[in-house]
Formats: C-alpha cells, structure tokens, sequence
C-alpha cells in the first residue's frame, strides 16, 4: 500500500470532523491530492469514521475511476476532483455538514466576514453555491464556480467545503467558517450584524501571512 503518510492524514481529519461532530454518522468526506499528479486519496463512501483504517481509504483518479482500494469512494469524489482540477494550488479539500455553516446554506446567504479570524484565514465571505443533488457533477460545477478563487463554499440545503494546502488547512477554514456563521447569527439576535470592511480584511489577510513564530 502506497502513501501511508497522506492516508494517515485522510483518516485523522476524517475523524475530527466526527468527533467535533461537524458531521452525524457517516456524512462528510476528506481527500488530498497526490503530489502534482491527478491522484487523490478520499474517504470511502458512508463508512463508519470510528472503525475506518488507513488501508480503507480509497486512491482515486481524476475521473473517479478507483486506482487503488476496494471500497467504493465517497460520491463527492467528482466534487473533489473538479476543485483540484480548477485549483493548482487547493492540495486538500474537507466536506462538514456542520451546522450554522448549513443554516446560512439553507437560507441560501453568504456568511459575513464578521471576524478577524474570518478576515485573515478565509479573506472573503463565504457564498452559497446554486443547489444541485449531493454526488451529481452540476453539484461540482457549481461549487467550483462559486468557490472561485477563495477557501470556502456553502453548498445549498446541504453543507460547506473548505480548502487548504493540507487536510488540517481545510479543516481549520471549516471550523473558522462555523464559528463565524454562528457568531454572525448570535449577533443578529442582538441586533446589528457589522461585518470587516473589503479593506480591512484585505490588510488583515495579509498581516496574518507574518502572525506567530518566524519559521526556522
Ligand atoms: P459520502 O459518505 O459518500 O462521502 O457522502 C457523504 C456526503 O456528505 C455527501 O455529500
Ligand atoms: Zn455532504
């Protein structure tokens, strides 16, 4: 078995998602790319994330066809391939349902840029692409469509996706996609919703390229 180190990195992010309960049972889906090849390594479809393994994990190629692995892969794997095949730069991809991100997705509204944290990990607000059946390749036309060139999507009546240079990337835009859609639903009970200016989180965004240690 080839890759043991991105499986390891499929399955633990896999688990988070279940055990932060962004998703219930066996929904959401994680995949990195191979290298610079059309491979990607995703999770197999509506698989148990507490008993799935390494070798369960399923290597797929850019047209879906399994190259490696005996579970069928997750439906979103047309999904996944369509953002890597418009994204050169996306080389991880998490698929939540997690809740507040889902109730801006129903409601079919962008979550606001309301947080420093929104500003400088995201850098824009999170839109909602036209909805289509979960799996089918209009699903994945549009959410690349709409995901642009940014690092998270909502999908419609259904979820978010989020990207990143690795698995623990993608999931952190996930968690800061949450926790903003439920920040900016709070305070909309309170009243006002004030989003970051288009500058502020421009100059925020790029001021966080520099935050923490200088690496060594
Ligand atoms: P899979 O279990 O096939 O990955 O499907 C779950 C899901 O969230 C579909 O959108
Ligand atoms: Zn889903």
């Amino acid at each position: 078995m080839n890759y043991l180190k991105e499986r390891r990195e499929v399955l633990n992010t896999a688990r988070e998602i279940s055990a932060a309960k962004m998703v219930i049972g066996t929904w959401g889906n994680v995949s990195i790319r191979i290298n610079d090849q059309p491979l990607m390594l995703i999770t197999p479809s509506g698989m148990n994330y507490g008993t799935m393994s390494i070798e369960d994990i399923v290597l797929v190629d850019e047209k879906g066809n399994v190259v490696e692995g005996i579970w069928k892969p997750s439906v979103e794997s047309p999904l996944h391939a369509e953002i890597y095949r418009n994204r050169p730069d996306v080389a991880a991809i998490v698929h939540v349902h997690s809740t507040y991100s889902t109730v801006f997705a129903v409601a079919r509204k962008s979550i606001p840029v309301v947080l420093e944290e929104t500003a400088q990990v995201i850098g824009h607000e999170i839109q909602t692409a036209p909805y289509a059946s979960c799996g089918s390749s209009e699903l994945a036309a549009h959410a690349v469509a709409t995901l642009g060139d940014g690092k998270a999507v909502l999908l419609a009546n259904h979820g978010l996706i989020g990207v990143g240079k690795s698995a623990s990337d993608a999931l952190k835009v996930c968690y800061i996609a949450e926790k903003t859609a439920r920040v900016a639903m709070l305070a909309h009970i309170l009243g006002e919703v004030n989003s970051l200016s288009d500058e502020e989180t421009k100059l925020l965004n790029i001021n966080f390229r520099n935050y923490g240690q200088e690496k060594h």
